[in-house]
């Protein structure tokens, strides 16, 4: 066989892959049985599936204390390799009490078997080590995250450092064996992929400059511009969307999935298109969360990753571009395979101008803030919310469509917060 064209995945390793198969997850689920359970989060849940299907090369387990502090730190592995974000497991005091380090567990959600564990490593995390990993992963260079105000803000309004907050005492270490991928193969069947699909689709399609298009709204003007910059000069773009948990008052899955399709129906060359999607929850880290979505999308074969404007961001937390000036500033390994290799796709605010007559970014167009359609998620979805018109060039009729008839149909509204980064107000 050729060798392949494709960038290696993440750590040097091949794609790690901790989900079982066949035989060996026959075994493992009858084992599974007679272990102690320990029920995981949404998140957890998420984490230990992007490890079964090697989402998460080079990871084969919970990150254990050397590890989980590193990471905050400096953005690496005890063993140097690169990891921007901890992966961690947590458990009550109780629990941890019946659970001996060498000792195998089951990890669970409700009534589904998630993986076994082998536990190496118990540590507890006081509430100051915690509140550290807040400021180091979470507190950025925005507004909410200035010195006086990130903890009076952070802990009502950031779901991020909610969620760390929120973890349980002491963390659990060590190696896992994945059982399941839950429910997303049958739920976004033809959308949700492990990185050995998505590389087998791309090495048929002859692809190796790829860009991936990070997504969790609905594919607006501005989404569908960055898409097609990376198109201009990628031999394919993937958009990829997450289909795990987002935040409440953000539009779900499977009606972004929808609005993706007829998107690239109408207004994209199918065949220099991939849609896919991912497991993971949303941690809402903006720089860091970039990082982190260059990785994984690096071990799902992708060399670009497209970093727009406030990537990953929520609030005001972090500034405009903090997602794309850190990766000039990552932690630098000897060992080539052990550092990121996908790089970033720096793009700057893109909206639609009337003078330009066309979609334009900051670099490009010279006009006034009035001549401009400023395009954002949140704004998007708080209009459609409200039930107010949307203004033309501010996405897609064939998409506002099924945006309106999902918001219509909603019993329950949440109300959307508006600030800086959504409203447009520093698009100067
Ligand atoms: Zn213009």
């Amino acid at each position: 066989m050729a060798k392949s064209k494709l960038i290696a995945p993440h750590g040097g390793k091949g794609l790690v892959c901790c989900l079982l198969e066949g035989d060996k997850l026959k075994e493992e689920l009858k084992k599974a049985k007679t272990l102690k359970k320990v029920e995981v989060t949404a998140r957890e849940r998420g984490d230990l599936i992007m490890m079964g299907i090697g989402g998460f090369s080079p990871l084969k387990g919970f990150m254990g204390k050397k590890d989980w502090k590193n990471v905050c730190a400096k953005m690496q592995l005890d063993n140097g390799t690169f990891w921007p974000v901890p992966v961690t497991l947590s458990v009550s005091k109780e629990d941890a009490a019946g659970i001996k380090a060498g000792e195998e567990i089951a990890l669970v959600s409700g009534k589904e078997l998630i993986a076994t564990m082998k536990v190496t490593e118990k540590y507890a995390l006081t509430d100051k080590e915690r509140k550290w990993e807040c400021e180091k992963i979470y507190k950025g260079a925005g507004d909410d995250s200035a010195d006086d105000k990130f903890w009076e803000v952070a802990p009502k309004d950031h779901p991020g450092v909610q969620m760390v907050l929120g973890q349980k005492p002491v963390n659990l270490a060590g190696p896992v064996k994945v059982l399941t991928e839950g429910d997303f193969p049958v739920k976004y069947k033809g959308v949700y992929m492990r990185p050995a699909e998505s590389r087998k689709i791309f090495e048929e399609r002859g692809w190796s400059k790829i860009a991936a298009l990070q997504l969790r709204n609905p594919m607006h003007r501005s989404h569908e511009y960055l898409a097609k910059i990376a198109c201009e000069v990628c031999d394919g773009v993937f958009i990829h969307s997450l289909v795990g948990n987002l935040k409440p008052g953000d539009i779900p899955a499977e009606v972004r999935v929808k609005c993706i399709d007829t998107l690239i129906k109408h207004y994209f060359v199918e065949k220099n298109i991939l849609q896919g999607g991912y497991p993971l929850d949303m941690r809402y880290a903006g720089p860091r969360e970039g990082l982190l979505h260059a990785t994984f999308r690096q071990n799902y074969g992708v060399t670009h990753m497209i970093i727009g404007r406030d990537h990953a961001g929520v609030g005001d937390f972090y500034g405009m571009f903090e997602a794309q000036t850190i990766f000039d500033k990552m932690p630098v390994s000897k060992e080539p395979g052990k550092n990121l290799l996908c790089k970033p796709m720096k793009i700057d605010w893109t909206f639609y101008c009337f003078k330009c007559d066309g979609m334009a970014s900051l670099r490009t167009c010279p006009h006034a803030k009035e001549d401009r359609v400023i395009l954002s998620g949140t704004k998007l979805r708080k209009m459609l919310s409200d039930g107010s018109e949307i203004p033309d060039h501010f996405g897609r009729e064939e998409v506002l469509v099924l945006l309106r008839k999902y918001y219509q149909g909603l019993e329950h509204k949440v109300e959307i917060k508006m600030h800086g980064a959504a409203s447009g107000d520093k698009a100067k």
